[in-house]
């Protein structure tokens, strides 16, 4: 059925827009009329919604007549079940849509029997996993910002069990790739280890999994299930703050599992020393394996990434524009992603090529700090950054060769990027006076003429420039 609504939508629709809205949704499932497909985000959902419902209306009524639903799933993230399951009502054509990002599941095997603990030569239950089959060890690049974590995941999903990085402990801030990483582990497991029984669970999930069960008296059913998994991800574990009962059967399970070599891998916004409203006990255990954090990429990793998101989308963007969102975007990857999708989307809106003048028109939104003036401090930071040199070491009087290097070429790009008089420029540099600085320039000019590597260093640092001051 989806196939043949793309087949009509097709020719309706613009090849471009075609490409970028339609071709990432996946269908899931036709139940009695309901056609349930799956789109890769919020952005995605609310951008079909407002633009081609009726088209998708029309074409799913042709195919399945006039009682046709349409469902959606969002793939973003699995582990946010905040979202409440949402009916939004057509007034125009009286189809359905709502959001159905929380993924439930009951607490069954599909090979359901009574007590699993009595029944001798079992075979293997079978658990659906939760996982998000795109979020792999493939698609999760690595850069310096998540290479412990990102090895130590490997490492799990290798031996899940028989190592010493038990729990694995990934913490990070919002949008950094802690539910891709944790699901990566998942999915390696599962393609290593066919029979290894996983489960992906949002702390929020499995805190509503244990009040319902405790409401109709069936902790021990709760705990039993749990007790049957072989790898348990376990995604932001804070939201177990204070959720004390909750943290009681957590702890049993945990010890349960961890008894019989069982592995536990967990996630949280914040290091396991500043989890304030979790139990001692459970943080103690927490100790016996790794923790390993998850920080913003650095510029290049920045690049890396978009570059893997749009070969995989099968997009394509001038080489400039890449490097703009980059630069520009240092709050979260998630962040990152949502800038280049709302760039597509505006393209593929206005019908205009993706270039730098758009994606400033587009960015406005999504970075912090508009309309930049570039400052001194500005250009001694990236500079400092760019060479991996402390900051306090440009002022001082230090003869080393990089820092040297370093100061000269600030001075450089001070005075060719703001209208600070040399004067005031070699006051930022620990009070040296003008000359110190016209002979900086002129150094940095004559180098770039004979050293190659210099010239391309200074290049590349006048490029990051420009590209903060747009
Ligand atoms: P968190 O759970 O920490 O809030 P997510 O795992 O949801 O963050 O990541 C946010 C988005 O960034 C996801 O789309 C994810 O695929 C992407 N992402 C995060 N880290 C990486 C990485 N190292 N390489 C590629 N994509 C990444
Ligand atoms: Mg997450």
């Amino acid at each position: 059925v989806w196939q043949n609504c793309l087949e009509i939508i097709k020719d309706i629709v613009d090849w471009q827009h075609f490409k970028t809205w339609f071709e990432p949704i996946t269908p899931v499932s036709l139940n009695n009329k309901v056609l349930t497909i799956q789109v890769p985000s919020q952005f995605f959902y609310e951008y079909i919604e407002e633009h081609y419902v009726n088209l998708l209306a029309k074409t799913l009524k042709r195919e399945l007549g006039k009682e046709a639903r349409l469902e959606y799933r969002i793939m973003v993230d699995s582990g946010n079940s905040s979202h409440q399951p949402q009916t939004v009502d057509l007034p125009t054509n009286n189809i359905k849509l709502y959001n159905n990002n929380v993924m439930d599941f009951p607490l069954v095997t599909t090979n359901p029997v009574k007590n699993p603990f009595v029944i001798p030569g079992l075979k293997k239950i079978q658990i659906d996993p939760q996982l998000n089959p795109t979020y792999t060890f493939e698609s999760f690049i690595e850069g310096d910002c998540n290479r412990v974590a990102r090895r130590a995941g490997k490492t799990v999903a290798d031996k899940p069990g028989a190592n010493s990085f038990n729990p694995l402990v990934i913490y990070g801030g919002v949008g950094l790739g802690k539910t891709h990483l944790a699901q990566a582990i998942g999915n390696e497991v599962k393609k290593q280890h066919p029979n290894k029984v996983v489960l992906y669970v949002s702390s929020e999930k499995f805190i509503n999994q244990f009040q319902d069960h405790s409401r109709n008296n069936a902790i021990n059913d709760f705990i039993h299930f749990y007790q049957l998994i072989d790898i348990l991800i376990i995604d932001d574990v804070q939201f177990f703050a204070r959720a004390e009962k909750s943290q009681d059967a957590f702890f049993a399970i945990f010890n349960h599992l961890h008894q019989s070599g069982k592995q536990l891998v967990l996630t949280s916004d914040k290091a396991p020393k500043d989890l304030d409203g979790l139990q001692e006990r459970l943080l103690s255990r927490f100790r016996w394996g790794l923790s390993a954090d998850l920080q913003m990429p650095d510029y290049e990793t920045r690049i890396e990434i978009l570059e893997r998101k749009m070969k995989n989308d099968g997009l394509d963007m001038p080489r400039e524009v890449v490097k703009y969102l980059a630069y520009n975007i240092n709050t979260n990857i998630r962040e990152l992603e949502g800038a280049l999708i709302s760039l597509l989307a505006q393209s593929s809106l206005n019908k205009r090529e993706i270039d730098l003048e758009l994606a400033k028109k587009v960015l406005r939104n999504h970075i912090k700090t508009s309309s930049k003036e570039i400052t001194i401090e500005n250009i001694q930071k990236m500079v400092c950054e760019y060479f991996d040199v402390p900051y306090e070491k440009l002022q001082q009087k230090t003869r080393k060769r990089e820092i040297v290097q370093a100061r000269q070429i600030t001075m450089y790009l001070a005075k060719a990027f703001t209208k600070n008089s040399l004067k005031t420029i070699g006051e930022h540099f620990g009070g040296r006076d003008h000359t110190t600085v016209i002979h900086s320039c002129q150094t940095v000019k004559d180098l770039m003429d004979t050293d190659s590597v210099f010239k391309e260093n200074v290049l590349e640092l006048t490029q990051k420039v420009q590209l903060a001051a747009l």
